[in-house]
C-alpha cells in the first residue's frame, strides 16, 4: 500500500447526490479495495497508476480547510463519504474523519456518514452529540464468501451486523446500504438485519461492465441479469416493509 501525506485544496465540496448539499472525503484512494468500485474513476484526475486499493493519499490539512471553509457555507446535510471509505483502515492512525467531525460538531452541519468498517463505534461519543445524523453500513450480501470475492479488504459481514448493532443501543439513527446488491439471498439478508436499522436502501450494480469477469470466474452470471436486480430488490423492499421499516430504492 503507498501511503502519502498531502494538503489538500479543498475539503467541504457541493454535491449533486440528492438529498446531501456537500461532501467530504478525507482520503483519496480506499483500502478497502472493492472490486466494483465507481470511485475507481478517481484515478483519472489524481493521477496514480497503482490499481484501486493500493495507494491513499492522507489530506493531512482536512480538518484546518474545513474549518474554514465552514465559514461560508451555508447550512446543509453532508455526506461523509462519497468516494472513500470514512473509517478504512488509515483513519486509525490519523483520525482525519474523526477530526472534522469535531469542526462540524461546532458547526452543527447534518451528517450523513457512510462505511463498512466498526472502526466508526470509537466515535460514538460524537455521534451522539449531533442534532442530526445518520449512520449507514454498506452490506451488499448476507454470504461471507461471496464478500471476500467482491470485497476481499473489507470487514466481515457479521461485523458489520454487530456494528450495527452497537449503534441502534446507542439509539444512533441508523440505516443500511444494500448496494450495489451482489449475490444473495433476500431472506437471510433481511432476518440478520431485523431490528438493527431505521431506513434500507438498495441498488443494483451500476457498472456490470467493471466487474462482469469476477462474476464469470465464479460462475455467478445469473446475478448480473436485470431479473435478479428486480426480483431480490423487490422481496427485500417487501421482506422490510413488512417490519416498518421504510425502503428507498435506489434504482
Ligand atoms: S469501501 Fe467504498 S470507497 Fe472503499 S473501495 Fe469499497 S466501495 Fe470503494
Amino acid at each position: 500500500m503507498k501511503i502519502k501525506e498531502i494538503l489538500a485544496k479543498t475539503i467541504l465540496t457541493k454535491t449533486a447526490i440528492s438529498s446531501f448539499d456537500y461532501c467530504i472525503n478525507p482520503y483519496v484512494g480506499c483500502g478497502h479495495g472493492c472490486r466494483y468500485c465507481y470511485a475507481s474513476f478517481m484515478k483519472r484526475f489524481t493521477g496514480h497508476l497503482e490499481p484501486w486499493g493500493e495507494f491513499i493519499d492522507i489530506k493531512v490539512n482536512a480538518p484546518y480547510l474545513l474549518r474554514k471553509q465552514l465559514k461560508r457555507a451555508k447550512p446543509g446535510t453532508i455526506a461523509l463519504s462519497t468516494v472513500t471509505d470514512p473509517y478504512q483502515p488509515v483513519e486509525k492512525k490519523y483520525q482525519l474523519t474523526r477530526k472534522c467531525l469535531e469542526v462540524l460538531l461546532e458547526a452543527q452541519f447534518s451528517i450523513n456518514l457512510l462505511t463498512r468498517s466498526a472502526l466508526c463505534l470509537r466515535d460514538i461519543d460524537l455521534f451522539k452529540r449531533f442534532k442530526k445524523i445518520e449512520i449507514g453500513l454498506s452490506i451488499t450480501t448476507h454470504d461471507e464468501e461471496i464478500k471476500k470475492i467482491f470485497e476481499p479488504y473489507s470487514p466481515s459481514i457479521r461485523t458489520r451486523i454487530n456494528t450495527l448493532r452497537a449503534l441502534h443501543q446507542e439509539k444512533i439513527p441508523t440505516y443500511v446500504f444494500i448496494g450495489p446488491m451482489l449475490p444473495l439471498d433476500p431472506k437471510p439478508m433481511a432476518t440478520m438485519l431485523d431490528g438493527l436499522v431505521d431506513e434500507v436502501l438498495i441498488d443494483r450494480m451500476n457498472y456490470p461492465n467493471k466487474v462482469a469477469s469476477v462474476y464469470h470466474k465464479a460462475k455467478l452470471d445469473e446475478y448480473l441479469e436485470e431479473n435478479y436486480f428486480h426480483l431480490a430488490g423487490m422481496e427485500l423492499k417487501e421482506r422490510f416493509e413488512e417490519k416498518g421499516v421504510s425502503v428507498s430504492m435506489v434504482f
